[in-house]
């Protein structure tokens, strides 16, 4: 199959300050640490909001496994993870994580981490949250709270959402105490709306970057929303990662009222599922050879944990715990396959994507689990083109590059053969 001239997608001026932005985060951290004020380790998913509001410093593991494969450590501290008994099918940022804290790498551009105060998980997005840092709590001797969520799925009824509701609040209480009793002081009420505030208008303006990418040409590619994501999960409460995404916003508006588009010549569109391989960025550049770009991922959008109709930004500053109870119930994530169908079919038909890439990732069973489900419904109830790559977000030695590479070929074939009818 022939391929166009290779032909670049233009990052945002204002992605490339995302750098910084991610820099005083970590030096806050590191900062924290060396004044030995409270940090605490989060998983994704959890209010990390309460921790802002607690002057907590927030430190997500996740977040430092990315930078690791980013900077091509994480298969080293995966094979250290191994070699001290953790199963090679475990996931790699769980594995990264353990290698990092065995090989007590503390340096934050190779993924370190700084040892925590106490640590936050929640099973909202998977089980492994909890095991991960049952583990690490153990290891580091520090205190750790888990917040159990229930999926609600499609014939959950009104009545058990209810009740749904009421226990992740009271353990969000608990969850207050709990911090009350370490750092010896009370949430302070006022600061929490503040934090809330905040968190709201960060999470709404990447909603609004995220709504120009409907335009033909899309403005903004992965290269701005794989990064780009970040504050959305480490820095939700704070003022400054506000306005770098009002800063992008403005920059991709500017390019949809003069019809230009993150890539010069834009021929297909397509939606990426799953957590990018963090080693391997340079493949989302490969699709472009094709003009093919991506114009949206439930991945990057899933983190502007906003999304809920029945939340309104009032409802949450006047009540930010029962908010973020409510909102850990409607985590994108945790969709079940019935839902996840219909919003697929419904982001496809708005953002006119023209064929889905789902990532089957050997680490993340959770995101994986129903992927074939998924595809079958896509393909026969939809006729959206929809196309599985095997491979891991965190651990090179999982991706078979030639293998992926002849899969997306045929893809790219069969959406131009299409494309010609
Ligand atoms: S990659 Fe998947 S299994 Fe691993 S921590 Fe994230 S959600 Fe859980």
């Amino acid at each position: 199959m022939s391929k166009g001239k290779v032909i670049k997608s233009q990052m945002l001026g204002a992605t490339q300050k995302l750098k910084n932005e991610m820099g005083r985060h970590y030096l806050a951290i590191e900062q924290a640490y060396r004044e030995g004020k409270p940090i605490a380790w989060a998983t994704s998913g959890t209010p990390v909001e309460l921790l802002y509001a607690m002057d907590v410093q927030p430190s997500l593991p996740e977040n430092s496994a990315t930078i690791s494969a980013a900077q091509k450590y994480s298969q080293n501290f995966i094979e250290v993870a191994e070699d001290a008994g953790y199963s090679y099918d475990l996931c790699s940022y769980f594995k990264t994580n353990m290698g990092v804290t065995l090989t007590e790498t503390t340096d934050l551009g190779k993924g370190g981490i700084r040892k925590p105060t106490f640590m936050l998980s929640s099973d909202v997005i998977c089980d492994t949250h909890v095991d991960w840092f049952q583990v690490q709590a153990e290891r580091f001797k520090v205190p750790h709270f888990t917040i159990d969520v229930p999926h609600v799925v499609s014939n959950t009824t009104n009545k058990q959402k209810e009740y749904y509701k009421k226990y992740v609040i009271e353990q969000l209480w608990e969850f207050l105490d709990f911090m009350s009793d370490i750092l010896g002081h009370e949430m302070d009420m006022e600061k929490a709306r503040e934090v809330a505030n905040n968190s709201w208008d960060l999470s709404m303006v990447w909603q609004d970057i995220y709504k120009l990418r409907k335009n033909i040409p899309s403005p903004v590619s992965t290269k701005d929303t794989f990064g780009g994501l970040f504050p959305l999960f480490t820095m939700p409460g704070l003022k400054t990662p506000i306005k770098l995404y009002k800063r992008m916003y403005k920059e991709a508006k500017q390019r949809v009222d003069n019809g230009v588009g993150a890539l010069e010549q834009e021929n297909y569109r397509l939606m990426f599922e799953g957590i990018p391989f963090w080693y391997n960025l340079k493949f989302f550049n490969f699709l472009e050879q094709w003009g093919a770009i991506i114009v949206y991922e439930p991945y990057t959008y899933s983190f502007s944990k906003f999304m809920n109709p029945d939340i309104t930004k009032d409802m949450l500053v006047n009540n930010p715990v029962e908010c973020m109870a409510e909102l850990m119930l409607s985590f994108w994530y945790i969709y079940d396959l019935k839902t996840r169908i219909q919003k697929f079919e419904e982001t496809v038909e708005e953002y006119s994507i023209d064929g889905v890439i789902l990532h089957n990732n050997m680490s993340c069973r959770p995101n994986s689990c129903g992927q074939y489900d998924l595809k079958k419904h896509l393909v026969d109830d939809y006729d959206i083109p929809c196309l599985i790559i095997d491979s891991d977000m965190n651990d090179p030695r999982k991706m078979n590059s030639t293998q992926v590479t002849n899969k997306i070929e045929s893809f790219i074939e069969l959406l131009r053969e299409r494309k010609k009818k």
